[in-house]
């Protein structure tokens, strides 16, 4: 197919490159031009704008930061393609998916946030979360299938894939930030955080994330997967979705503090894992 990805940064790069190796024509677009370039030597087509790079695709897979990112760039490209299906994969919420939607009433738009993180999307084993028109889904699953080991479909709704997606990432913010809370207090209690490991092991809180994330806090790098900046984007919007349907938000509001103050504390692109800055020990 032809497939045009806008915005080529950690996801929509190893996104690319899936879907490069998939067999399908890609062509891309990311604001920073120097970030999209290697993606040549991959195969894909560098455009200059976005109307260059989604002009006769099938399909265009949007991979931005936040709801203005998308609108902004939909403005400027949307014209260039009004057949295409346009995959929204960004993290928006199920607010900023309807506010898309509502601007667009003129494109073929699915909801397609993703779960998964920089490996998976180089190795093309993402899960993509889908709610939409089924035909246009189904019109989009070659490519959808180019950077995801499987789809979960939400149903019709537009919004209603950003909002598992926030459901999932509540679990796995909270989840990341109790790694981080954990290593810190037996470092303060004067524990060796390996014997938290060793005590944890093979039972049933027992987890890979739980290693994963340990294994960078204990190397003290945090080359990033998903930078502490896009958690603590991800965990205000999730707030804000909560509040909205008045679910409690007790363990939100610590998770907004904790990543807020590791941000403020200038981690914001380290990865997500550095949430453990927010709770030094003494
Ligand atoms: P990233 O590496 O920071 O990339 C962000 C992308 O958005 C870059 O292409 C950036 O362009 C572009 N962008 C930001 N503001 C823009 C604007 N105003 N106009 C045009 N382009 C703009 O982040 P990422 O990790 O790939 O995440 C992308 C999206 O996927 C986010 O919504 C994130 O929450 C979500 N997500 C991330 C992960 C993950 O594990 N990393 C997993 C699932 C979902 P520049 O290069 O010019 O800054």
């Amino acid at each position: 197919m032809q497939v045009a990805v806008l915005g080529t940064g950690i996801m929509g790069a190893g996104m690319a490159r899936s879907l490069l190796r998939a067999g399908h024509d890609v062509r891309v677009w990311n604001r920073t031009a120097a970030r999209a370039q290697p993606l040549a030597d991959d195969g894909a087509t560098v455009a200059g704008t976005p109307a260059g790079a989604v002009e006769g695709a099938e399909v265009v897979l949007v991979m931005l930061w936040d709801t203005p990112a998308v609108l902004d760039v939909l403005g400027s490209a949307a014209g260039a393609a009004p057949d295409a299906v346009w995959l929204q994969g960004s993290t928006i919420g199920a607010d900023g998916m309807r506010e898309v939607a509502a601007a667009r009433p003129d494109l073929r738009l699915v909801d397609a946030p993703v779960l998964g993180t920089k490996g998976p999307a180089e190795q093309g084993t993402l899960v993509a979360l889908l709610s939409g028109a089924p035909a246009d889904v189904a019109a989009a699953q070659p490519a959808i299938d180019g950077y995801s080991a499987r789809s979960v479909y939400a149903g019709e709704r537009l919004g209603a894939a950003s909002a598992l997606k926030l459901v999932c990432n509540a679990w796995v913010a909270t989840m990341n930030a109790a790694v981080g809370q954990s290593i810190a207090l037996a470092e303060g209690l004067g524990l060796d955080p390996a014997l938290f490991l060793e005590a944890t092991s093979g039972g049933a809180s027992d987890t890979p994330y739980l290693h994963m994330k340990a294994e960078l806090i204990a190397k003290g790098e945090f080359p990033p997967s998903f930078t502490l900046a896009g958690a603590f984007k991800d965990v205000e919007l999730i707030r804000a979705a909560a509040r909205a349907v008045s679910v409690a938000d007790d363990v939100l509001a610590g998770l907004v503090a904790a990543y807020g103050r590791a941000v403020a504390a200038g981690h914001g692109e380290e990865d997500m894992a550095a949430v453990y800055r927010a709770f030094p020990p003494g």
